[in-house]
């Protein structure tokens, strides 16, 4: 499409950003009657970004099935998917150590008075209730019980039922053989194609969509003198993940593929900026999907199934922030954590991120669940509420950053 050339996607999602932050500080700082962002224009994000998560549910489906076919055996799949396991975790850890040295070095918890602490526990009082009792819904339905309840209403954790059905369906094609099989492999081609097509004209909504998202965002953040007493937290959180995404993935990058580390970023901007538009990795699939194919020409065998896994269970920044707030509760309540309690941290924050859905606020539920097998005290979430939605914008686009690193290492391990 020529009129994307001379107005490209990351500049549309940018433009969106930038008027959608203008209208809410416009909208809070005069007399405008707020529930005209709350009741329209908040809508356009709303649908934009259900929009998206439809869009991704066929793309998914079909990219990993065709992704499957092409690959012709399983012994391959089962190589590339091994790699992306592995690199994930280790990418998970890296992460979760980096937050770890960062807060023990920042140390933010001990700037936080009693009377701050008292404070914030005060103000958030509701939402902690609230949050509570989403955690027990969490709880209560189970792990297992989760992966496999009621499909169609919560398609975004869904994700991975499709994954592994698509998966299942293309490792059941390729045993049929090539010939038969090879009309449905270019039925499902194209079908991606098609997918890929309505997501580039879909996108050309992209501004109205995040202008809605941020415009309502800023109408409805409250507390902003709240939110100043959590500047040094907020801050740790804020360099752990600039070092994600400027050096550790740099490095990965430069080290293990032969991707030109500003062409990578370049061609991953509208995904990164998307993510930070809407804190959501699963609704940004479709696009970092797209970015990576087509922008950083990735074989669609890889990213087809190496990304929709990643938007699943892969989120650095969320696993680098859950470590980070734990420690600082625990040190707000002046509770040491020795030096066990610090490596069980790594351990329950990776599980926590692999639990942890790709949608707003989804690090912070499973964060509990990390307090409470640390025995540190579950109010404590109050203290980094105020926060949250900002720092939430920003994990996601780490969690999207890593997603395109390992899978640009896995391809670029199966070109050699
Ligand atoms: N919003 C994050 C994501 O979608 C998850 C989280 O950290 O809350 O990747």
């Amino acid at each position: 499409m020529k009129k994307n050339e001379k107005f490209p996607l990351y500049m549309r999602i940018l433009v969106g950003l930038i008027l959608g932050l203008a209208w809410g500080v416009i909208n809070k700082e005069t007399t405008i009657d707020s529930s005209i962002t709350i009741d329209y224009i908040k809508p356009l994000g709303k649908y934009f970004l259900e929009v998206l998560k439809y869009l991704a549910i066929p793309l998914v489906f079909f990219s990993v099935a065709a992704g499957v076919l092409n690959l012709k055996n399983v012994s391959k799949l089962s190589r590339i998917g091994l790699r992306t396991v592995v690199l994930y975790i280790a990418t998970t850890i890296v992460a979760i150590i980096i937050g770890i040295v960062v807060v023990n070095i920042v140390q933010p918890g001990n700037s936080i008075s009693e009377e701050t602490r008292t404070e914030l526990l005060q103000n958030f009082n509701q939402q902690v209730s609230a949050h509570q009792s989403k955690v027990n819904n969490y709880k209560s339905s189970g792990w297992l019980q989760t992966f496999i309840a009621d499909f169609p209403q919560n398609i975004v954790s869904k994700m991975l039922h499709i994954v592994l059905f698509s998966l299942v369906l293309g490792i059941v094609l390729i045993s049929i053989g090539e010939e038969k099989s090879r009309p449905i492999a270019d039925f499902f081609q194209k079908a991606n194609n098609l997918i890929l097509k309505a997501l580039d004209y879909f996108m050309l909504t992209a501004p109205f969509g995040v202008f809605g998202l941020i415009a309502a965002l800023v109408v409805e953040t409250s507390k902003p003198d709240l939110f100043f007493a959590l500047l040094q937290y907020s801050a740790t959180v804020l360099i752990g993940l600039l070092l994600m995404a400027f050096l550790i993935y740099p490095l990965l990058l430069k080290f293990f593929t032969n991707m030109d580390v500003p062409e990578f970023f370049r061609g991953i901007r509208p995904a990164q900026l998307l993510a930070f538009s809407s804190s959501s990795s699963s609704a940004t699939l479709p696009v970092t999907m797209k970015q990576c194919e087509r922008s950083l020409k990735l074989p669609e065998q890889v990213t087809s199934f190496v990304l929709p896994l990643g938007a699943t269970i892969n989120m650095d920044g969320t696993s680098l922030y859950q470590a980070i707030a734990a420690i600082f509760i625990a040190q707000t309540y002046g509770i040491d954590l020795s030096f066990t309690a610090q490596l069980s941290i790594i351990l329950l924050a990776i599980i926590s991120s692999i639990g942890s859905a790709g949608v707003p606020g989804a690090g912070m539920i499973m964060l509990s669940i990390i307090l409470e097998s640390e025995h540190l005290p579950l109010e404590g979430i109050a203290l980094i509420m105020a926060p949250d939605r900002i720092l939430d914008m920003c994990r996601t686009v780490v969690n999207v950053t890593g997603d395109a690193t390992v899978a640009t290492m896995v391809a670029s391990k199966e070109a050699t």
